[in-house]
């Protein structure tokens, strides 16, 4: 098999399934309970938390444990609307989000608010400026993803942080397809919220984190116990908070090599496909080196797509997201302007255990398969 679809999920590394199941072995215990083994599962699950910042360079920050990004999204953007409303209903995203970000902001605008959504660039991004423009006294929140899901493009969020810090607008990051991958630190770009899931780097599903900052106030969105700061209710799940933590680690060692493997196999990538008749690359030249996104002209996507799983062969065609409500992607049409390498586009995303035996038998494969399918 050879699998080139990990930003949509990846494999749970064996350590980390270890991690999990030890944990659950010895620490089962509700970290709320006051007993003696209680109070263990407590130490581990506050051990997870402060690794989470540690690993993510953060000082002032907490980390509140998730069911995954979708709700870590859910709870920053609704969690600041509503702590806000008597200020402010104003917000500013980009016009290429994540359902998980864009769906929130559409929910709030049938609710009154105002939500400017700035439009990308040819390169994917937006620019500092634009969101400096955008920016007014009734703006609660900036809400823009580090790395698109479908095209890589990386936005230039420690410019927008920087800019930002005299602003009273918050500022929250989906970095799903960042955090990882690419370098981060939170010391470097001091977002005020973070959004990340575990099973885009190796670890489980199910498993997501929202980093905020210390004494940030955010209306919950699960009400009950007042678990996890009166943030998010509902008992703990300690082996799953380790094994987040362990996931980040294992994800964040030795990440500059990974990224210059990763970087290396995805040069290969772009010169091969570059040369394949009516095959466009969307993806800009300086985004992630983890997703390509390609638009092969005149063939639908799903028959190139399943061309390739006859061969064993794992990639997407838009992100499985969205891949059931449109025969378009909104992210490319937004990149590109173009309707039909919107329509045509399909996603190859790699990961540091992807080889170079794998890239060049991929190549091969969806050389001939468009070759036969013209
Ligand atoms: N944001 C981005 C950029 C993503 O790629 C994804 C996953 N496709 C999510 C948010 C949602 O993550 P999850 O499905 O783990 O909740």
């Amino acid at each position: 098999m050879i699998y080139l679809d990990n930003a949509a999920t990846t494999p749970l590394e064996p350590a980390v399934l270890e991690t999990f199941t030890k944990v659950y072995e010895s620490f089962w215990a509700n970290p709320h309970s006051l007993h003696k083994i209680g109070e263990k599962a407590e130490q581990l699950l506050e051990q997870a938390r402060s690794q989470v910042t540690d690993l993510l360079g953060g000082s002032g920050y907490q980390a509140i444990f998730t069911s995954g990004a979708t709700e870590s999204n859910n709870l920053a953007i609704k969690g600041i609307a509503e702590i806000h409303k008597a200020r402010g209903n104003h917000f500013i995203t980009t016009n290429s989000e994540h359902p998980s970000v864009d769906q929130v902001l559409t929910y709030l605008e049938s609710q009154g608010a105002t939500v400017t959504r700035l439009p990308v660039g040819t390169d994917g991004t937006v620019t500092e400026e634009q969101v400096e423009r955008a920016l007014t006294e009734k703006t609660v929140l900036v809400s823009i993803m580090m790395v698109n899901n479908e095209s890589g493009a990386i936005n230039p969020i420690k410019e927008i942080a920087a800019m930002m810090k005299n602003h009273r607008a918050l500022f929250h990051v989906d970095a799903v397809q960042g955090v990882g991958k690419i370098p981060f630190s939170l010391k470097e770009s001091p977002v005020d919220l973070l959004s990340l899931s575990a099973h885009k780097f190796f670890g489980l599903k199910g498993s997501g984190v929202l980093i905020l900052r210390e004494r940030q106030r955010l209306a919950p969105q699960m009400i009950g116990g007042g678990q996890e700061f009166d943030l998010r209710s509902g008992t703990a799940d300690v082996p799953r908070a380790a094994s987040f933590a362990k996931a980040l680690r294992l994800a964040t060692e030795n990440l500059p090599a990974k990224l210059a493997e990763v970087t290396r196999l995805n040069a290969i990538l772009r010169e091969s496909i570059t040369t394949i008749d009516g095959v466009q690359i969307n993806s800009p030249e300086r985004g992630s080196p983890y997703i390509l996104n390609c638009s092969v002209n005149g063939i639908r996507p799903e028959t190139v797509l399943h061309g390739l799983v006859n061969e064993d062969i794992y990639i997407s065609t838009v992100s499985a997201c969205s891949s059931k409500k449109s025969e378009l992607s909104p992210i490319i049409l937004a990149l590109t302007g173009n309707e039909e390498r919107a329509k045509h586009s399909i996603r190859i995303s790699l990961s540091h255990k992807t080889t170079e035996l794998e890239i060049r038998r991929f190549l091969e494969i969806f050389r001939s398969t468009i070759l036969t399918l013209r």
